[in-house]
C-alpha cells in the first residue's frame, strides 16, 4: 500500500510560501528596528513544535545578534485545541535574567498556554518579554495577552501547515492550509 498523498485533508491554501516569506522579512525588519539599539542580549525562545519553521525563517529575517532557544510545553487537549493545563517538558537552556526574550508561536488560540509561559518567563527578571505570532486568532481568546508582532490575523479555521499540525502530520506543509475533510 503507498502512502497518502501528504496533502491530503487540506481543502484550501490559505498563505502561500511567498506571501509568509513576504511577512516574516516584514516582522523581521520590525523586530531588527525595535531592538537594534538595545545593548542588552536578545534571545528568540521557540515553542515547540509548531513554531519550528517560522523560527528558522523569523531569525534569518533579524539583522541582529541572537541566541536561539527553545522550550516545550504539554498539551494535554485533544487534537484541535490547546488543554487547560500547561507542564513545562523542556525549560530554556539559557539565562534570561536581564535580557530581552522574543517568544516564537505558531498561533495564538485562547492564549491560555502563553499566558502561563509567559508568567513563568516573567518571574526570572528578563529586561523583556514579547510575543511574536504568525497567527493570531484574536475571536478566540480567552485569556489577556499582549501580542507585539503578528504575522496573520485569521478567523476560526482550523489550520494546517509550516509546522502546524493535525495528530503530529501535516507540518511539513510548506503553505498554511484550511483543513478539510479526511475522507
Ligand atoms: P492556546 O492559545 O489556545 O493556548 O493554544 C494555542 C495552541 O493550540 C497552538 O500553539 C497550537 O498548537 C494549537 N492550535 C490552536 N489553533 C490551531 C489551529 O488552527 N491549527 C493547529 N494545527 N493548531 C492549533
Ligand atoms: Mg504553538
Ligand atoms: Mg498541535
Amino acid at each position: 500500500m503507498s502512502k497518502k498523498p501528504w496533502d491530503k485533508g487540506i481543502s484550501r491554501k490559505m498563505y502561500t510560501e511567498e506571501q509568509i516569506a513576504q511577512r516574516v522579512k516584514e516582522l523581521g525588519a520590525q523586530i531588527t528596528e525595535d531592538f537594534k539599539d538595545k545593548e542588552e542580549d536578545l534571545i528568540i525562545v521557540c515553542l515547540l513544535k509548531g513554531s519550528i519553521m517560522f523560527m528558522a525563517d523569523i531569525c534569518r529575517e533579524i539583522k541582529l545578534p541572537i541566541k536561539m532557544d527553545f522550550m516545550s510545553v504539554s498539551s494535554y487537549g485533544d487534537d484541535f485545541e490547546s488543554s487547560r493545563e500547561v507542564k513545562i517538558v523542556k525549560d530554556l537552556d539559557e539565562k534570561i535574567m536581564g535580557k530581552h526574550v522574543i517568544v516564537v508561536e505558531d498561533i495564538i488560540d485562547s492564549g491560555l498556554t502563553l499566558k502561563k509561559v509567559l508568567k513563568l518567563l516573567g518571574s526570572r527578571s528578563p529586561a523583556s518579554v514579547s510575543l511574536c505570532t504568525l497567527l493570531n486568532k484574536e475571536v478566540r481568546r480567552e485569556a489577556d495577552v499582549e501580542v507585539q508582532y503578528i504575522g496573520f490575523d485569521i478567523e476560526d479555521e482550523f489550520v494546517l501547515g509550516y509546522g502546524l499540525d493535525y495528530k503530529q502530520e501535516y507540518r511539513n506543509i510548506p503553505y498554511v492550509a484550511v483543513m478539510g475533510s479526511l475522507d
